[in-house]
């Protein structure tokens, strides 16, 4: 994919921030309730888990909850997207029509916990017919 990057290490980093209490729970776990409903109702399912969850059950010495809590939710921002900059794309098929439809613009999954608000950036890309094959 054109203009891959992960944030994996970014996340990583400020996961370690919070179990050393540099920084306070409430202040990763404060997904909007608009990308909550987003990711409650369109969101993907990942085998990824929580990462502040796990770190509650590693707390509470309770073995982890393997339930998917966490979602993916795909966003689109692009000058050529117009007023659909900003978007949430509802699925696959929407975005291949976007990339279709449009000359550049990117997607940014956020990944977001239904049970305790986390949310954070997990990727990016380029996508439309300037990127396209
Ligand atoms: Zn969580």
């Amino acid at each position: 994919m054109r203009g891959f990057i992960d944030y994996r290490m970014a996340k990583r980093a400020l996961v370690r921030q919070v179990t050393r209490g540099l920084v306070p729970i409430k202040d990763v776990c404060d997904a909007h309730p608009e990308l909550l409903r987003a990711a409650r109702n369109i969101g993907a399912t990942t085998s990824r888990t929580c990462p502040i969850c796990r770190l509650a059950d590693d707390r509470a010495d309770v073995p982890i909850d393997e339930t998917q809590t966490l979602r993916l939710v795909t966003y689109v921002f692009g000058d050529d997207l117009r007023q659909k900059s900003g978007h949430v794309v509802w699925n696959r098929e929407e975005l291949d029509d976007l990339s279709r439809a449009y000359r550049s613009f990117t997607a940014y999954v956020v990944e977001c916990c239904l049970v305790c608000g986390w949310n954070h950036l997990a990727e990016s890309y380029l996508l439309g017919r300037a990127h396209a094959g």
